[in-house]
């Protein structure tokens, strides 16, 4: 089955891509289709602004379309920034991790629990659709590390090290959006099954 990416984020792509294809699926970016994505994401949960996603690149595409939402929820910011994770500074994700860094000046350790959270929501052009949404439960350090992944990675630590220095295989393995999307899977197959 083939399926198009609904996201112009270059790092979710990637992601998507490597761990989509081995399960033998085909996926395609909106860029490699031509198409952009331009959907105002209101929604206050990420489940809802994964719907928007996927279901406006579906339109465009004529393809079943996975979008994903995610974010960082910090404890110590009452969950912040969430679904505005991507908007944080307004800026980019180099001033959103320093932006970060300020917020979180002075707090200790022990309160610096934080979570990365992924919503995926796949539509399929007959007007259906499949979500799945999982959890990484980390901590933010005081210091960025690490070249590997996006955004907030360098900031994200579990285990001692920031996801930035993680490879591709150990941040797929734990991560939000490897958790979800192998459940999203795992649903996709019981769907295929049950329409055979
Ligand atoms: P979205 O495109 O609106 O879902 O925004 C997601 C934003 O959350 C990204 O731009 C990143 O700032 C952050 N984010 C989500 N997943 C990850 C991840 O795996 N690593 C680092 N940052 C992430």
């Amino acid at each position: 089955m083939k399926f198009v990416i609904a996201t112009g984020n270059e790092g979710k792509v990637r992601e998507f891509k490597r761990m989509l294809e081995p399960m033998g699926y085909e996926a395609v970016s909106m860029k490699e289709l031509g198409l952009s994505l331009d959907v105002e994401e209101t929604g206050e949960t990420f489940a809802e602004n994964a719907r928007l996603k996927a279901g406006a690149a579906c339109q465009a595409a004529g393809l079943p379309a996975i979008a994903d939402d995610s974010g960082l929820c910090v404890d110590a910011l009452g969950g912040a920034p969430g679904v505005y994770s991507a908007r944080y500074s307004g800026l980019g994700d180099d001033e959103n991790n320093q932006k970060l860094l300020q917020e979180l000046a002075g707090v200790p350790d022990g309160e610096r629990t934080a979570r990365y959270v992924c919503a995926i929501c796949c539509c399929f052009p007959d007007g259906t659709c499949l979500t799945a949404e999982e959890s990484c439960e980390g901590k933010i350090g005081y210091e960025l590390s690490g070249r590997q992944g996006f955004g907030y990675d360098p900031l994200f630590y579990v285990d001692g090290r920031s996801f930035g220095q993680y490879s591709d295989e150990e941040k797929d393995a734990i991560s939000h959006r490897g958790k979800a999307l192998r459940l999203f899977c795992e649903r996709l197959k019981e769907r295929q099954s049950e329409k055979a």
